[in-house]
């Protein structure tokens, strides 16, 4: 007999796929991982927050029915050490849009990581991360208003495919001789070794949907980042198969850079999106200097898993990045940030990623009224300097509150803008 700990809200209905399109019910179910270490302290932080917004949004027109569903430590105790059970599976397929707090893979549990192997069993191949600014958090850049990028991380290959053989090991020996016998490469001996897939399929898909992303969002480029330069038949081609996607199949929607400056004169048409390149290295140094170049970001696994992290860190850091991976049609919204297994059940951390990875599921839903909300909210709570520790830290003057402190502050926000 299957172990069964899931129960869907019977007053809640599933969203619908129909003509490709996500059909939302005013009802819907909505699955929630709490995660481990700081999760439960932060899921329920926010969950409150959510809930508050949609009511004073819609008051009882539209509620989301959350069905809780289990992953990681929780799933463990509940199924007999399985951190990955087959009914979650199941259940964020059937819910189609869910959201997690962080987990931890439990070393020799049988997984390389519980993350990955999410995105990749349920084929979440855009790892989407919005990183703005919100007035009056600490940065270290003089002008991080002018930070307003999305990225759209490869979630399956590149390094994520983990092709990778130890150094010295009988799968390495076979590699090796391969590579330098039949191949010609010449490289050290006992070298370990990782291959790094990256094909056409793959990489059209993902700047596909970051493309239709920039067209639905009113955005004005998308700009693909790789070291095409060094590596050409993986990043080099990742670039070229971009620019074919938006040649092929957007062709009315987009221009290149070029075309920007022959044929436009440097005026960007305001019915076009402008497709440009960057290599890997020089996309670092270009977001701090000049951020304001930057709209929607399209790459590959490794540059992408490098640059989120440090373009969040331009306005806040990861305690307040937000993030989903998405596939065709389901998507798990998550905070990016770790288990961070230290501050644990102290209700002391910041709930600022998994809110704001909240607010986009909003956003995606479509029920844009109640993410305003929140985003209103959360600005008048930081100018009043109500924070957590972290931003406390870096603020003077600053009101140090709780997890569940802030959650309260958010609250008595929304509910004031009703009332206002
Ligand atoms: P981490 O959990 O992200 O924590 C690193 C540091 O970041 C913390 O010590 C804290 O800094 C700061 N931090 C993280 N979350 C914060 C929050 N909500 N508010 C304020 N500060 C926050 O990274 P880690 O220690 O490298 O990883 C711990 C575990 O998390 C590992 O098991 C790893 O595998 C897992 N992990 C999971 C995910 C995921 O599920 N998506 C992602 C990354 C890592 P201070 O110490 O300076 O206060």
């Amino acid at each position: 007999m299957p172990i069964t700990h899931l129960k869907f809200p019977e007053s809640g209905a599933k969203i619908t796929i129909q003509n490709n399109q996500l059909v939302i019910p005013n009802n819907p179910i909505l699955g929630y991982i709490q995660g481990d270490g700081i999760g439960p302290d932060i899921m329920q932080a926010c969950l409150r927050v959510w809930d508050a917004a949609v009511l004073q949004a819609y008051q009882d027109k539209r509620k989301i029915h959350w069905a809780e569903l289990f992953m990681g430590e929780k799933a463990a105790e509940k199924y007999q050490g399985n951190i990955f059970p087959d009914e979650t599976r199941q259940a964020l397929q059937d819910l189609i849009v869910s959201i997690k707090g962080p987990l931890t893979t439990p070393i020799g549990g049988g997984f390389r990581s519980l993350n990955v192997t999410l995105r990749q069993t349920l084929d979440l191949y855009a790892c989407v991360r919005p990183v703005r600014y919100y007035s009056g958090v600490p940065s270290p850049l003089r002008h991080p208003e002018l930070v307003d990028v999305v990225i759209f991380r490869e979630n399956t290959e590149d390094v994520y495919a983990g092709i990778e053989y130890q150094s010295g090991s009988a799968e390495m020996r076979k590699v090796e001789k391969f590579l330098k016998e039949e191949m010609g490469a010449t490289f050290f001996e006992n070298s370990g070794i990782g291959v790094k897939p990256i094909s056409p399929f793959g990489s059209k898909r993902l700047v596909r949907k970051a493309i239709k992303y920039a067209i639905d969002n009113n955005r004005k480029s998308v700009t693909l980042v790789h070291k095409g330069n060094i590596m050409k038949y993986t990043e080099g081609a990742f670039c070229h198969w971009g620019y074919e996607v938006a040649r092929e199949e957007f062709g009315d929607d987009t221009i290149t850079e070029d075309q920007l400056h022959r044929k436009y004169n440097g005026k960007q048409p305001e019915s076009k999106i402008v497709i440009k390149d960057r290599i890997a290295d020089i996309m670092f140094q270009l977001m701090l200097l000049r951020p304001n170049e930057f709209d929607v970001i399209a790459t590959t696994n490794l540059n992408g898993d490098y640059l989120s992290d440090a373009i969040a860190a331009e306005v806040g850091g990861i305690g307040i990045a937000p993030g989903a991976n998405i596939g065709d049609y389901i998507a798990v919204f998550e905070a990016t940030h770790g288990t961070a297994p230290k501050y644990a059940n102290l209700d002391k951390v910041n709930p600022g990623s998994l809110l704001f990875s909240g607010v986009n599921m909003l956003e995606h839903i479509g029920w844009n009224e109640a993410a305003n909300l929140i985003t209103t909210a959360y600005l008048l709570a930081i100018d009043k300097k109500i924070v957590t520790y972290d931003f406390a830290r870096q603020m003077e003057n600053a009101t140090e509150v709780s997890t569940s402190g802030f959650a309260d502050a958010l609250i008595s926000q929304i509910e004031e803008m009703g009332h206002g």
